[in-house]
């Protein structure tokens, strides 16, 4: 297949059949579960500076074999249908794998957000919101946005707003959307989960020293050089999270305007504020012209964390990454997998890999619909039991227990304390079962392919009992 033909979506179709032929799923079904079940562009104006400006937005279900069907929304001025529907398509395998009771669905508006005052976009998301509420395309119980790319709290804030302006007598409103401000229906963590799901994947991987010496590497993921594509929410809190808990050094970022390489270790913090201040990585210590040489440049593990398309067959041969752990969605494209696999990279695929933000969001919209904060019951019972426990053994063994441990064991869990547990319990089982399925047979090439042979199964057996 060439170049040419070897787009976002072609790649996660090529990746799902060559699951489906291993799975065994029958032609009319492998048919039915591929397609995107509909896909709804809308063209809406806005009047804006004394004119008005037409906006063109989609969202794609893939499917519905449950519901709410859930994905983000990203601001692109790149964004198409194929690319939208690709993504819908892997957030129907993600939510199956990661065992996240959702169908998969994706949007996206065309629109660079950079080129628009704050107030101008809040106007613009409210408008687009009022479209997809039309459709029932935004609603806590049959599609629940996300952010994405170029959204963040922010947009969800606008949007779970307008909905609730919409439908008030909708006791569910802010089950609308997901990666909501705390303040305004949100939970705690969410702000940061993709990331964090990246270093509880790494760190079960980790655990897994036989796929780390697939990729000639060993120990742990201290010291560990990694190369970071993208230092938006995912990319940062990932590279954050690597750098400050793990003892990873961040050699390499690359972002829209250049890169940065330092071989003691990029402070990601400070990177950012740079970023923040001057809108790039341009004149930052160690900033280079040329990313392709950063994204080349010899490290354990890359992190691609933008977009899709990144490794192509024409760049596959010159990386020398021996871990690769897509963040981002579709960052390897199908040919270039079978390269860089073949030479012995280990690819943590995207749809388990940055499962994080589904899941966090899954549990925002438990809590949305069960009307309270988690942990709001049990810290207090918890703390009583504790403390009843600590003088039962004080009284056993004549002696007052240590003060440094009291306070910290008789505080019951927080919200946030749950969702960081939660988390970490889906990804270091995502990762087990994935690499169990990877090594149970030799036909099954990769982590990939296995990933997405489990999340087949499901959603083949959902398909069956509901009776298609
Ligand atoms: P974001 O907009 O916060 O960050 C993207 C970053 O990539 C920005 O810093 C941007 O400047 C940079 N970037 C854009 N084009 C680039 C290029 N050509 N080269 C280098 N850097 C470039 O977006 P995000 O939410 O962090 O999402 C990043 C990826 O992660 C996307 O593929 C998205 O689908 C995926 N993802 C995000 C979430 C989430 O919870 N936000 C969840 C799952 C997957």
């Amino acid at each position: 297949m060439s170049q040419q033909t070897e787009t976002f979506l072609s790649s996660v179709e090529r990746m799902f059949d060559q699951a489906a032929d291993l799975v065994g799923v029958s032609d009319g079904l492998r048919h039915k579960i591929k397609v995107a079940n509909s896909t709804y562009t809308v063209r809406f104006g806005v009047r804006l500076r004394n004119r008005l400006y037409t906006f063109t937005g989609y969202r794609s279900v893939h499917s519905e074999h449950r519901e709410p069907v859930k994905g983000g929304i990203r601001y692109s001025p790149h964004a198409d249908q194929d690319e939208v529907e690709a993504l819908a398509a892997l957030m129907t395998y993600k939510c199956a794998l990661v065992e996240a009771p959702f169908g998969g669905s994706k949007g996206a508006l065309v629109i660079d957000p950079n080129e628009w005052e704050e107030h101008e976009l809040e106007r613009i998301t409210r408008r687009f919101t009022q479209e997809l509420a039309k459709r029932s395309l935004i609603s806590p119980a049959q599609n629940v946005p996300a952010p994405d790319m170029g959204t963040g709290e922010r947009e969800m804030a606008w949007m779970a707003d307008e909905y609730k302006r919409l439908y008030p007598s909708d006791l569910n409103s802010w089950g609308c959307v997901t990666g909501k401000p705390v303040s305004k229906g949100g939970i705690r963590g969410r702000v940061e989960a993709t990331g964090r799901g990246i270093q509880y994947a790494l760190q079960e991987a980790f655990r897994h020293p036989t796929d780390i010496e697939f990729a000639g590497l060993s120990g742990t993921l201290a010291g560990k050089r990694i190369v970071v594509q993208g230092l938006g929410n995912v990319g940062f809190h990932a590279s954050h999270f690597l750098s400050q808990e793990d003892d990873s050094i961040i050699v390499g970022v690359l972002e829209r305007d250049g890169a940065v390489f330092d071989e003691r270790g990029i402070d990601v913090q400070a990177l950012q504020r740079h970023i923040v201040e001057t809108g790039g990585v341009t004149g930052y210590s160690g900033y280079v012209e040329d990313s392709e040489r950063v994204l080349t440049a010899d490290c354990d593990i890359f992190i691609p964390a933008a977009m899709e398309g990144v490794i192509t067959k024409d760049n596959a041969n010159d990386i020398k990454a021996k871990i690769i752990i897509e963040a981002a969605n579709g960052p390897i494209t199908f040919t270039a997998n079978e390269m860089l696999r073949d030479r012995g990279c280990l690819i943590i695929p995207d749809l388990y890999a940055n499962a994080g933000g589904v899941t966090v969001s899954y549990f925002e919209w438990v809590k949305n619909i069960g009307h309270i904060r988690f942990g709001r019951m049990q810290r207090r019972q918890h703390e009583s039991q504790t403390l009843k426990m600590v003088d039962a053994i004080e009284e056993m063994v004549g002696a007052k227990f240590p003060e440094k441990h009291l306070a910290k064991i008789i505080e019951g869990p927080t919200e946030l304390d749950l969702v960081r547990s939660g988390l970490d319990d889906v990804m270091r089982e995502g990762y087990q079962v994935i690499s169990a399925k990877w090594h149970s047979d030799d036909r099954i090439p990769d982590l990939r392919t296995a990933a997405m042979m489990i999340a087949l199964e499901r959603i083949q057996d959902s398909y069956k009992s509901l009776g298609i």
